[in-house]
């Protein structure tokens, strides 16, 4: 089995409803998403995929999350903006960019020292 990786970023707006802490109003935070996809194949230049258009996909997917707030959105009006939320929808919807490669793990930073990890 393989398992590729990449990274990307979003900076964005969100609050915590239900949060008594600082998270409860409006701020923004730059979060780190690294995406592990797997194959157990390789195609015929030995290959999971090309590094680039997966890097590619990824960008183009987190634009829609990028520089927003996130309490906008109508998945986030339905379940709380957390890292742990974050990291579900990106793993669940960026999904069927990758098929038919599968999507093993999301982790999404919300500093440098505390990250969540999701994975279906
Ligand atoms: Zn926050």
């Amino acid at each position: 089995m393989f398992e590729l990786s990449v990274k990307s970023k979003i900076a964005s707006a969100h609050f915590l409803r239900g949060y008594a802490g600082m998270c409860k109003d409006l701020h923004g935070h730059t979060w780190s998403v690294e995406v592990v996809v797997m194959n157990d194949r390789l195609d015929t230049i030995g290959m999971v995929t090309d590094f680039i258009v997966l890097k590619k996909q990824l960008t183009d997917f987190l634009a829609g999350i990028d520089h927003v707030c996130l309490n906008d959105l109508a998945y986030f009006q339905e379940h709380n903006p957390t890292t742990e939320n974050i990291a579900r929808y990106i793993c669940r919807n960026f999904a069927p960019v990758v098929s038919p490669l599968k999507i093993k793990r999301v982790q999404v930073w919300e500093s440098e020292t505390s990250s969540v990890v999701y994975y279906e």
